[in-house]
């Protein structure tokens, strides 16, 4: 990526904060951030062995996937990472799907979008202001663990990712990231951020379960419409672990199918 295209990309990312009015060092809620951008997020535990994430074009709706088996800071990282899919890579009119199974793949598309999830989670500014003002101008040479744990919580990354990041801004030289990821190793990420109080949570999966719900009104309308079938209702509705005894509906049969099963036909 030529240093043109970096600008190009730390530009759009700077748009997606002003967007979203992020003011705050980090972006408090990646989920609701991308909502606010208008995407659909579905956030489902598939487990370790699934995709991270995928960035979908489909029909009119721009969809955000982000597998909650992983650790929270690293979901958030994937949302950032589909967020600049959709913003450099997706089209209506050419490449629809993007599946991320890592985020180590060294194509072109791959390294972009993770520099564009780089500036909108800890952009080049916020970064140098918190050094500046909330770490007090401390010298990186006095860097311990606990520094990171502070700038993860205020960001909402993971410890990796905060080291590579102000590694790639020229903030940490490969001693003192060496001697950081050995304070990792020794003391974990979690007791380090239980130390000074900072999110635990990030070292944590969620499992979170998530549709908009403007879908699954979508689909009990379309039910009721008799437009599809009770098998598509009952695999929407499975989706979130509910079922249609849940809902107070007639259980007529129905035929037709529909979209919301080429969409779950996606994720599998
Ligand atoms: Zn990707």
């Amino acid at each position: 990526m030529n240093r043109k295209r970096q600008l190009d990309i730390e530009k759009i990312a700077d748009s997606v904060r002003a967007e979203c009015k992020v003011t705050d060092y980090g972006i408090q809620n990646i989920f609701e951030a991308a909502e606010k951008l208008g995407y659909r997020v579905i956030r489902y535990p598939l487990g370790n062995d699934a995709p991270l994430g995928f960035a979908i074009i489909k029909n009119a709706d721009r969809i955000i996937f982000s597998n909650s088996s992983s650790i929270l800071s690293r979901e958030i990282f994937s949302v950032a990472h589909e967020i600049g899919h959709h913003k450099l890579h997706l089209s209506e009119q050419g490449l629809t799907l993007i599946k991320d199974y890592d985020f180590n793949n060294r194509d072109e598309y791959e390294v972009e979008a993770n520099y564009f999830a780089a500036c909108l989670l800890m952009p080049v500014e916020k970064v140098n202001s918190f050094i500046r003002l909330e770490l007090n101008e401390k010298s990186i040479n006095k860097w311990t663990g606990l520094d990171i744990a502070r700038i993860q919580t205020v960001f909402n990354v993971s410890y990796d990712m905060a080291l590579i990041r102000l590694k790639s801004l020229g903030i940490l030289n490969d001693a003192v990231m060496e001697k950081l990821k050995l304070e990792k190793m020794e003391k974990t990420t979690s007791r380090l951020l239980k130390v000074i109080n900072g999110n635990i949570d990030l070292c944590k999966a969620t499992e979170v379960k998530r549709v908009p719900a403007e879908y699954l009104e979508w689909v009990i309308f379309n039910y009721n419409e008799k437009l599809i079938p009770i098998k598509s209702l009952e695999a929407a509705l499975n989706y979130v672990d509910l079922k249609v005894e849940d809902l107070d509906l007639s259980q007529e049969e129905r035929e037709e199918d529909e979209s919301f099963d080429d969409l779950l036909r996606v994720m599998d």
